[in-house]
């Protein structure tokens, strides 16, 4: 068998005591013919492998240079070099890739975020990107550990749709069409009925409306998938395609719905303190050191591991929307005129003022509740005072908006007549429409960003740096 190997991240934590071991990894670094950090990805730590002085001819340690691959044999024995307590003693050394140093685009050097972009096929080699994938790696287990736990079905809602969730626009299509010569209807339009779905099709944006589905047959689902966006936003929290948990539960209204919402975005931060340790703290000190380049008022209060306990043990501050408007209207940043936006009731409130509201304001997450209904999706639940609806928006420091939720209308009549007000077209939802029909329920659910909690546990200042091949307006490379 080839693969017998121990993990480097496991083999660090033995007590040195002559176990014969093999391990398998990547050069990082290899110093004076005898020194060889060994990385295999599954800590940022490296195993330091000694190579036996005289032991090996020249060729072969020539051939020992950053990014090439190893398979090492030899015995686990105490380190007598600071900064690790055991070393293995390197009997056998095999090349399995040669790597041309020169050639190789990653440098034992601090490289910018904004160059390793441009080779993310070779960045998760880097500490920065191995910590940030790893913690991606668990939120992710611990979301379908969170919903397993509680009972929810994992739903796979489709990518390829004809709906329009928010009636929103900003879909990519999908078509099999001759892009230079579409069929066409008399009048000049392209006739979708000869596309391959026999409509026109585009990939989702949400897997909500198919979530109502599910909930109000399971109870409790969640779904998390890929989304599409194809908004021009070139903003460190937009990305065109991105994944999204959502959350849909029948017989939920909306305190229900923050509360599961408060409790879901806490045990998954948790889970990464617990289970990713080393990688927050690398983390969480990357940070500190880019800070220090800041000025003393442009510093963050608390440290990336400071701020998550924070978030974890205390509870999210909940106002509604006439309230917010109200604190920023009274703020000293709008009374000197500081916000680029103006602020009244009715306003959808730009990220300046959702920033004002969690990182100077309040200080902590922030629940936003009952928004004006103009602002906001046709599904959502209608409010008796025929101005708002019951939406729900988690507002994150230093991220902004990280959850979108809402009470969903489950009364047919009230429904039908806010689709007709904002031209929905309602054949076009029969289905969505029959769960109002047949035993409607109460129901509720949220859409939680992938990526923009990503950001949030790993303090990662831009989106583009927490998903491993960003897609974004004009870039798509790999
Ligand atoms: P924003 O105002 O930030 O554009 P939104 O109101 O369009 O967000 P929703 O439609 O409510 O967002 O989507 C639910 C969640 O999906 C958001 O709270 C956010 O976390 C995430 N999200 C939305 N758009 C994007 C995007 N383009 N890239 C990454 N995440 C996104
Ligand atoms: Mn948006």
């Amino acid at each position: 068998m080839f693969n017998k190997r121990v993990k480097i991240k496991e083999l660090l934590t033995w007590e040195p005591k002559d176990q014969q071991v093999t391990v398998m990894g990547w050069v990082r670094t290899f110093r004076n013919n005898q020194f060889i950090a060994l990385n295999d990805g599954s800590t940022n730590n490296n195993l330091q492998v000694v190579v036996e002085l005289g032991k090996f001819d020249d060729e072969l340690l020539k051939r020992i240079t950053t990014s090439a691959s190893l398979k090492v044999s030899g015995h686990v024995i105490p380190s007598l070099g600071k900064g690790q307590k055991l070393e293995v003693r390197g009997e056998t050394i095999e090349i399995l890739g040669d790597s041309d140093a020169e050639k190789y685009p990653l440098q034992p050097k601090k490289h910018s975020l904004e160059f390793l972009r441009e080779i993310a096929h070779l960045r998760f080699r880097t500490n920065t990107f191995g910590s940030v994938f790893r913690i991606r790696h668990s939120l992710a287990f611990a979301i379908h550990k969170f919903y397993n736990e509680k009972g929810f079905v994992y739903m796979h809602t489709p990518i390829v749709t004809a709906s329009d969730a928010e009636g929103a626009g900003e879909m990519f299509r999908v078509t099999t069409l001759p892009l230079d010569n579409p069929p066409r209807n008399e009048d000049g339009s392209v006739n979708f009925k000869e596309d391959f779905f026999g409509r026109s099709s585009n990939l989702t944006v949400s897997g909500q409306l198919e979530g109502e589905l599910g909930a109000t047959a399971f109870g409790e689902i969640y779904t998390f998938g890929p989304t599409f966006r194809a908004e021009n936003s070139n903003t460190a929290r937009h990305l065109a395609e991105f994944w999204m948990i959502e959350p849909e539960m029948a017989f939920c209204d909306l305190e229900d719905n923050m509360n599961l919402a408060e409790e879901f975005i806490k045990y998954i931060i948790k889970y990464a303190m617990e289970h990713n340790r080393e990688d927050l703290e690398f983390l969480a000190q990357r940070l500190a050191d880019e800070e220090k380049q800041l000025p003393q008022d442009k510093r963050s209060e608390m440290g990336l591991i400071e701020k998550l306990e924070f978030v974890v043990n205390n509870s999210f501050e909940r106002i509604t929307y006439t309230e917010a408007i109200d604190i920023l209207l009274q703020s000293p940043a709008y009374k000197k005129k500081k916000f680029q936006y103006d602020v009244k009731w009715g306003i959808d409130m730009q990220s300046e003022h959702e920033r004002y509201l969690v990182e100077k304001h309040f200080k902590k997450p922030v629940i936003v509740t009952n928004y004006p209904k103009d602002i906001k999706a046709f599904y959502m639940r209608q409010n008796d005072d025929g101005k708002t609806v019951a939406a729900m928006d988690i507002l994150a420091p230093g991220i902004g908006e990280i959850v979108g939720g809402s009470q969903r209308e489950e009364r047919l009549d009230k429904l039908e007549q806010r689709m007709a007000e904002m031209h929905i077209p309602a054949e076009e939802l029969w289905w969505y429409l029959d769960t109002r029909r047949f035993g409607t329920v109460p129901h509720a659910g949220f859409g939680l960003g992938f990526e923009r909690i990503v950001q949030f546990v790993t303090g990662m200042g831009n989106i583009r740096d927490v998903i491993a091949f960003p897609r974004t307006p004009k870039n798509c490379e790999f």
